[in-house]
């Protein structure tokens, strides 16, 4: 064993460093979590560079006393904190004394701040927690830091740092929170001098919500106030229709302090239950206020995190505060979602531009049947979308359900009676309506020649809970087949394989699909890899993106959410590859019939031949597709073996 000796101090407090100052996004957090504690009415940050070129806090608050200025910088140097009683009592955002000492040992830091008391200002240079010698300066009343070169002192950090866009989305979701946990301060974001967050702090959540999480967000809200046994709830809520396919626009306040909490995104969604679409997460920015002796934030380096000393009655105050929301104006919003198998686009007749539909129909022939005025993009029009699987096996040729798009057929189309554009020629002349032989369908994108003798094909006696399809083999076994995990499959294979370019539909009117900043902000960055997976999309600034085109197989309810998960596999993925695998999951999942809709009977015995084939058999999860039961083993279960 090597001796055993004290790391110098410079050591220590660049491993201590590393604790707070993670990122150039923690920098941000800390030095606008002091421009808060100082009572700044106005706070404006400026990130370059994604904060590694330069970060500037400025703000209008108290500032500092040149004596105190280099003391600022030491490690547990603090005016928040007295003695160990105060520690159960916190009610300032910062309190660790660290933040100063720790993003000065890793970085080049300039410091400017003036008193209202004082005629002059001050200034102080650092270089790696080093400082230099106070000077005076002319300063505006407040305080002015600067942070440059971030992490040159610790390359092994400065290896991991994600790319500057990843690194300004990351800045640009704190100051959101930082921004709504605060209406009365004003916040203003520049980065890399383009203004891209300014909040009026007049006091309003409702101004600091509009500001932040933008106009198509804040229509979806629901103004809740209430609590119990000390605590108090308001803010908003998002309508039980407008449920979103992550977390991320979930936002949660204690005692003005941006926190992450279990408990209270628990006690948020209870109180949606049964109101909710499965899969759809509510949203909202609640702020949650109890005496500051009841709640304990020193549980974690970054504060993110608290402990409540009554969890039960944080969370009953949350929960009823919620659900009296809802109950009340379930006469104003729309009526609970419907059971997953009728699922219909949670957003209204937001995508209803998509045309594809309209493709699908006439290129496929028979048309699938459908009821009259049901929704625009019903289960039952789904049909085509297996027309990549193969051809059901058999002795005696079966005709392909629905012929599938050649990979000639135009790449999108566009169509409506109210565009002068002019119509793309109907489908049916350019490829046959229906193969009648097998041989042709053999010929088709996603399909493989038949490779005779086969087995005589499963006969599918029918499909059980909208879910499973039953089969029977010709040696006498029972096989169930979950059709949602079976087709996932198929399609995570074709994808993965690349051999096609994805079918893509365009969109008739653009969509603006609004995400937040930093789920945009990711997309945005890799825009190569969604057009592969094809999506075309643009920025639309303040955290909205554009969608042009969509993958002809997703359906149009789902893109929203669709990207939801893909900004959120992005943000999972350390390399590209893992990034891509995280959408092929993605996108093989969205695309894929779902449990609970309704499949036509070509469908099934498409998807039954396929597991038959032995190709598919557990879903890219790992779950199995299909279960075996033998004769026997039905006969054991009826006692008659
Ligand atoms: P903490 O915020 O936990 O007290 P910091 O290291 O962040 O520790 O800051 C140290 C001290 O420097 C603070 O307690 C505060 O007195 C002072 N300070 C830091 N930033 C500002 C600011 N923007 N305006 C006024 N005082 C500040
Ligand atoms: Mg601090």
């Amino acid at each position: 064993m090597p001796e055993i000796r004290q790391l110098p101090s410079h050591v220590a407090d660049l491993i201590a460093a590393g604790e707070v100052v993670e990122r150039p996004a923690s920098v941000v957090k800390e030095l606008v979590e002091n421009a808060v504690d100082a009572g700044a009415t106005a706070i404006v940050v400026e990130l370059r560079r994604g904060g590694m070129g330069l970060i500037r806090v400025s703000d209008n608050g108290c500032g500092i006393a040149p004596d105190q200025l280099p003391t600022a910088f030491l490690r547990h140097a603090t005016s928040k904190l007295r003695g160990p009683e105060d520690l159960g009592k916190i009610g300032t955002l910062g309190f660790r004394g660290e933040a100063l000492a720790a993003i000065s040992a890793v970085s080049r830091v300039e410091i400017r701040t003036r008193r209202r008391e004082d005629p002059a200002g001050s200034a102080l240079r650092l270089e790696g927690g080093v400082p230099g010698d106070v000077e005076e300066t002319g300063a505006p009343e407040g305080t002015t830091i600067l942070v440059r070169d971030l992490f040159y002192n610790t390359p092994a950090r400065l290896k991991f740092m994600k790319k500057d866009s990843a690194e300004t989305a990351a800045a640009a979701g704190l100051m959101q929170h930082l921004a709504l946990s605060h209406p009365d301060i004003s916040f203003k974001f520049l980065k890399d001098g383009q203004e891209a967050l300014h909040t009026p702090g007049d006091g309003r959540l409702d101004s600091a919500v509009y500001a932040a999480l933008g106009r198509d967000f804040a229509r979806t809200l629901l103004p809740v106030k209430g609590g119990g046994d000390g605590v108090t709830v308001s803010g908003f809520i998002t309508q039980p229709l407008q449920g979103r396919g992550s977390r991320s626009m979930q936002t949660f306040f204690v005692n003005g302090r941006f926190i992450k909490s279990q408990l209270l995104t628990a006690a948020l969604e209870e109180g949606y239950r049964n109101q909710i679409m499965k899969g759809r997460f509510p949203g909202c920015v609640l702020a949650v206020t109890l005496p500051v002796t009841a709640v304990d934030v020193n549980v974690h380096p970054a504060k993110t995190q608290v402990k409540f000393a009554q969890e039960k009655a944080v969370f009953d105050a949350v929960y009823h505060t919620v659900l009296d929301c809802l109950e009340e104006t379930s006469g104003t919003v729309p009526p609970p979602a419907k059971p997953a198998g009728e699922a219909s686009n949670p957003r209204g007749d937001f995508f209803r531009s998509m045309d594809a539909k309209t493709f699908r129909e006439q290129s496929s022939a028979p048309p699938p049947k459908r009821a009259e005025a049901r929704p625009v993009w019903n289960v039952e029009q789904r049909g085509p979308r297996l027309s990549d699987i193969a051809p059901p096996m058999g002795k005696e040729p079966l005709r392909a359900p629905f012929p599938p798009l050649r990979q000639d057929a135009p790449p999108s189309v566009i169509k409506s009676p109210a565009q002068a554009r002019p119509e793309p020629p109907a489908p049916s002349e350019s490829r046959p309506a229906v193969p009648a032989i097998p041989q042709k369908t053999a010929e088709l994108p996603g399909q493989e020649a038949l490779t005779p003798p086969v087995p005589a094909p499963w006969r599918v006696a029918g499909e059980v809970l909208r879910t499973y399809i039953v089969c029977e083999s010709e040696e006498g076994c029972v096989y169930l087949i979950d059709k949602h995990a079976a087709h996932e499959r198929i399609n995570f294979d074709r994808l993965k394989a690349g051999l096609e370019p994805p079918m893509r539909q365009t969109l008739l009117t653009p969509a603006a699909v609004d995400l937040g900043r930093e789920e945009a902000a990711l997309l945005l960055e890799n825009l190569p890899l969604l057009e592969d997976f094809g999506f075309s999309c643009e920025d639309f600034g303040g955290g909205s993106v554009l969608v042009r085109e969509v993958p002809a197989d997703l359906d149009a309810a789902d893109v929203t959410a669709t990207l939801e998960e893909i900004a959120g596999k992005l943000r999972q993925g350390r390399t590209p590859a893992e990034r891509r695998e995280g959408l092929l999951h993605t996108m093989a999942c969205k695309a894929a019939i779902k449990g609970g809709w309704k499949s036509g009977p070509e469908e099934l015995r498409a998807l039954a031949a396929k597991v038959q084939s032995g190709e598919v058999k557990y879903c890219p999860h790992g779950r199995p597709v299909a279960v075996k039961i033998t004769k026997y083993e039905l006969e054991k279960m009826f006692k008659r073996a």
